[in-house]
């Protein structure tokens, strides 16, 4: 029996990248896809919402003379490509998805509610929540954070490239400590980085707990869901 029944699997623009500086890998594309179809053959609800930063980011944007409020609409575009690409993946072997957009977008998607995706979660499809939130300033965590909470999941899976939470970047500080468990009040005190503090603070008050794990080695996605403790819960 998985730990948990019904997820909310968020991923990283940035890790569909690969080894590539900019874009989507068809690799490491096909690498989540398949890790994927594995907990979906488990009877496992997935919700995954996928971030936009190997395309575009706003902020970043905006620093380089670009528009704020359409800086994050591209962002949100870029979100909407990832989707696409991945439900393109999935389809390809074998996995039902429903690409659902925070702005409407027809027939590129189908503008998201509530209970469609739950409707379409019960029936076995594999949901990609895309475009955010569909407001500017917000990111792809906050979005997560949200659909987590409206799809009622039980966790939230932060797939990254490092495994769990730290109180340093692991890669730079060999002292860096890692934790199994922390609670959101920790994370907040210690201003540890998990995700953006108005995405804590949505999970915190609505009781949603977040898993962070390295969805990079392959096989992790499923060692998560048998329950073992390969990352860190925030809780
Ligand atoms: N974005 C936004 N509103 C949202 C979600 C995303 O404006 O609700 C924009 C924002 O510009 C952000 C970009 O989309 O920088 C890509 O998302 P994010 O940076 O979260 O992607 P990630 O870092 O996860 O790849």
């Amino acid at each position: 029996m998985a730990r948990f029944n019904r997820i909310l699997l968020k991923l990283s623009g940035e890790s569909l990248m690969g080894k590539q500086s900019y874009g989507i890998d068809p690799e490491r594309l096909a690498d989540y896809a398949r890790q994927i179809k594995e907990i979906h053959e488990m009877g496992i609800q997935i919700g995954i919402v996928i971030g936009g930063g190997n395309i575009f980011r706003g902020l970043t944007g905006s620093q380089k003379g670009f528009d704020r409020v359409k800086g994050d609409q591209m962002g949100m575009c870029a979100t909407v490509i990832n989707s696409l690409a991945l439900s393109s993946a999935l389809g390809a072997i074998g996995v039902k998805t429903k690409v659902l957009t925070a702005i409407r977008m027809e027939p590129i998607g189908e503008f998201y509610s509530k209970w469609k995706a739950i409707e379409a979660l019960e029936n076995g499809y594999v949901c990609i929540f895309s475009a955010g939130t569909g407001s500017p300033y917000f990111t792809t965590d906050t979005g997560s954070s949200l659909r987590g909470i409206e799809i009622e999941a039980d966790v939230m899976l932060k797939g990254t490239r490092v495994d769990g939470v730290y109180t340093a970047d692991p890669e730079k500080d060999p002292q860096a400590e890692k934790f199994t468990k922390i609670t959101y009040k920790e994370v907040l005190q210690r201003g540890l980085k998990v995700m953006d503090l108005t995405a804590i603070c949505m999970c915190q008050d609505n009781h949603l707990p977040i898993y962070v794990f390295n969805m990079d080695v392959v096989g992790n996605l499923k060692k998560v869901l048998d329950g073992e403790e390969i990352g860190t819960l925030v809780y």
